[in-house]
Parts: C-alpha cells; structure tokens; sequence
C-alpha cells in the first residue's frame, strides 16, 4: 500500500484531474453488510479499482475549484502512525496531547496571539467557527446561557460580517438558537471588502432599536474571491464600540507566515478570536481546523464538562488539562500529528514560501487574463483566488458559455475550475493553494478555456 501510494503521488500529473464514475462501478456499492471475511489483498484490490480510481483529484497540479487543500505524504503518513497509535484526543495524560497543545502554541504564534490564549483543534473552519460563537454569544449574554437557554437573553444578539462571509457563520448562529436573522450581512465594496461605514450605522441603528451588537466578523480571506476585510479598522471599532472581534481567518488565518504579504492581514492580532482551517493553506490531509481565542476562562466556561465516569485527577492517566472541555466534541481525532510533523520536516518557512508562490500564481493568471482581448476578470485579485470569464454579447449568455466551458473542462479531465458571481457577474474561479501548481500549468489551462470556448460558439453558430 505504501509502495502505490509513492507511485500514486508520482504520478499524479499524468491522471486526469478526474473522472467521472461508470453506473458498472456505482453498482458495486449496493452489495449488503459481509458477513464472511475477504483476504485484505483482495479488499485492497477492491477498493484500488472502485474507490481509489475515482478521487476528487484536489491533490492534482490543476485542482482549484472551491477551496480544497492538497494534502502532504508527511501528513498521510502522521495520519497512518496516528490511527495505529488510535489515541483519544478528549484529554489524557499523552504525548498526543501535547503535541496538540503544541501545535495550538505555534498557530498562535503564526496568527500573533498571546501565548495564554486557548485554542483547540477541530474537524475544520465551520466547527472553529461555531465554537468561537458559542463562546461569543455566552459572554454576551451576561448570564448563564448554559443553565438558562437563550430564552432568557435581554435583548435579541447580532452579529456582523460582510455580504461575503462564509455560510458556515449562518450556520452556526441558527445552530445556537440565535436565528439566521442574528447574521447581519452588511454590504460590501467593489474589492469585496466590507464597508465600515455600512457597518458602522448598521450597529447604531440596531442598538436604537433594542438589539445587542454582540460580534464583528471580519473576514482574512473570503471564500468567493479572497478579498480581505480592514481588520485594523475593524478592530479600532470593536474597541470603541466594546464588541467582540472574531475574525474568520480560514483562508488568511496563516498569511503571516509569508513575510512579504503579512501587511494583508495586519489587525488580524488584535481580534478576540480567531477561526485557522490547516487543512486549506497548510496543505493539511483533511480534517484538521482550529480556533484560537483570547479568553480562556470564558472558553473553558462555555464547554466545561464532566459525568460522573470522566473526574480529572492531580495524577495518573487523567490529568493535566482536558482538552475536551474547550470544544464541543469529546473523542477526538489524534489531527494534531500531521501539523506536527510536517511543520517539523519542512519548517514553517517553507510553508510561507509556498503561500506566496500561490499568490504569485495567481497575480500571473490575473495578468494573462487582462491582456487577452476575449477574456476579463470579474473581481480584484488581492490573495489567490481569481474570478475570470469569457467575453459574450450579454449576461444571460457569458453564464450559459462559462458554465459550458467549466462542465467540459472538468468533464475532460484537464482542469477543476468552479463557478461564481461576483455583484452580479457569474464567471470561472480558480483558488491556488496547491504546491505543485507551475506556470506551464495555467497557461495550459486558459489554452484549453479558449479552444473549449470557439468549440462551443461554433456549435452554436451550426
Ligand atoms: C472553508 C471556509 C470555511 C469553512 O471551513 P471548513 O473547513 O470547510 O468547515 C469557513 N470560512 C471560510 C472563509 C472558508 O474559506
């Protein structure tokens, strides 16, 4: 298995990006529970022809659809000794928690927290963000939310974030019985970045009409075109008006560790907490996110918990902290390994170094794109996402011929773009955050744009 995984990686770039999987293969997920026992090679087998020949492909050098990560073999491997050592992660007395602990200390150090911040390792951003507003809203409500419910909150909360934010914030309020109308989407500017002074009146009109500001998201980052919010201005808000700042740094979260494009995200310190998704901009293997918060009584306060069967004790298996009390989650994953390791193997520097070849990447498919007569960018490219499309005579028609044009790509294995619309503009989006992406390999893949696109209008035209 070892052995074809080397291979498998090696030759990643001469497989198709992906495939899509035959109904004769599909079939074969139907058979019912075995019950008598199969030789491994065999099973192995099985799952080489039918699972491990249709992957996702996010892992390829022309992966950048949505925002996925691209993995490492480090990891895998950390991933591999982590199952076989098959530590519970809820707490205990065991290197494995302090590798985790450690691991929260350096993603502090990366986003400029204190070190007597707390933070915890999650399956991903939506659960480091749902965390960090279960905690938000705790405080706000000034009372035991725990004992009493949110039905004893003096005023409804809200919370602010840009028309941009992620929908896992949406989420996550509605999970905590705040509503999605406790989300208030306040406008953004042409670069995508949310408008303070929108922000602003939305707060004071809220707070005239009863409501409690409880929260400011700013966003390191957007998921839709990477634009960063003015997290210094932000901050200087929140501290004037005493609202928490929560940024959601999921994308941007490690910018920081990239010298030259650390002036991004400045601010980005002075946030009460912040949301960090390794398995993105990290090159993490899924899953693996984080949250960092700088209050951690009131972290600890907010999921604090032991049955009868779980009492910590001054020595023994049990003691030290219990790394379960700062999430929602009590068996938990050994997901710290894989940072470990390989933030250990290739120091912290190399991972920098690859975050700006991303940004560097991108900043060259944007220059590509404003000097072809046939194509334009729908959004600024400020991090490493560009949002683009090919020219057509009206609205209706550019998203009928760049859909066409994404479906075929990705139909023909040579590339993973997604879609979207930026204020009103639907169009192509490719996120970069894949170290094996190479020049050679966009300008490969706005060729093929191209051709696809005359293909297309010829057809059209017949
Ligand atoms: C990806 C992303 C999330 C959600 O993170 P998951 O790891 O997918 O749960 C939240 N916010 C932003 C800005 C993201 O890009």
């Amino acid at each position: 298995m070892v052995d074809e995984a080397v291979d498998h990686l090696d030759q990643v770039r001469e497989r198709p990006v992906w495939r899509p999987m035959p109904d004769s293969v599909r079939a074969k997920f139907q058979s019912a529970l075995p019950e008598d026992p199969t030789p491994l090679e065999q099973v192995y087998n099985e799952y080489r022809e039918t699972v491990g020949a249709y992957p996702m492909g996010n892992i390829h050098p022309r992966f950048w659809g949505w925002y996925m990560g691209s993995s490492n073999f480090t990891g895998a491997l950390s991933d591999f000794l982590a199952a076989v050592e098959g530590s519970n992660l809820g707490g205990g007395n065991t290197g494995a928690a302090q590798v985790e602990q450690q691991v929260v200390d350096w993603l502090k150090e990366i986003a400029g927290f204190p070190k007597n911040a707390s933070g915890t390792l999650t399956s991903g951003g939506s659960m480091a963000n749902l965390v960090a507003h279960t905690v938000i809203r705790n405080l706000a409500a000034g009372y035991d939310v725990r004992k009493e419910g949110i039905a004893a909150l003096k005023a409804p909360l809200r919370f602010y974030a840009s028309d941009q934010v992620h929908s896992c914030h949406q989420k996550a309020l509605e999970t905590l019985g705040l509503g999605s109308k406790a989300l208030v989407e306040v406008a953004s500017d042409n670069s995508q970045r949310m408008r303070l002074d929108a922000l602003e009146a939305a707060i004071k009109e809220d707070r005239a009409s009863g409501l409690q500001p409880a929260c400011v998201i700013g966003t390191a980052g957007t998921t839709n075109t990477g634009a960063i919010d003015d997290l210094t201005g932000i901050a200087d808000l929140c501290e004037r008006e005493g609202i928490w700042f929560h940024v959601d740094g999921c994308i941007g979260g490690v910018l920081r560790l990239a010298r030259d494009h650390a002036h991004l995200v400045a601010g980005i310190e002075r946030a009460g907490s912040v949301a960090i998704d390794p398995h993105k901009w990290l090159h993490t293997p899924f899953e693996a996110g984080a949250i960092l918060i700088k209050d951690p009584d009131a972290h600890f306060a907010t999921f604090e918990m032991h049955g009868p069967y779980l009492q910590l004790q001054e020595r023994g298996m049990i003691a030290g902290k219990f790394l379960a009390d700062y999430g929602l989650e009590l068996s938990r994953g050994f997901r710290a390994l894989k940072i470990w390791m390989a933030f250990k193997e290739q120091g912290a520097a190399k991972f920098g170094r690859l975050i700006a070849q991303d940004i560097a990447l991108a900043r060259y498919m944007a220059e590509q794109i404003e000097a072809h007569p046939l194509l334009e960018l729908i959004a600024p490219v400020d991090l490493n996402i560009v949002c683009f499309r090919h020219l057509a005579s009206d609205e209706d028609a550019a998203k009928a011929l760049n859909t066409e044009i994404m479906l075929r790509i990705q139909e023909r294995g040579l590339a993973v773009p997604s879609d979207t619309t930026v204020q009103g503009k639907h169009g192509l989006r490719c996120a970069f955050n894949n170290h094996r992406t190479q020049i050679e390999d966009i300008d490969e893949f706005l060729r093929d744009v191209m051709q696809i696109a005359e293909e297309i209008l010829l057809e059209q035209s017949e």
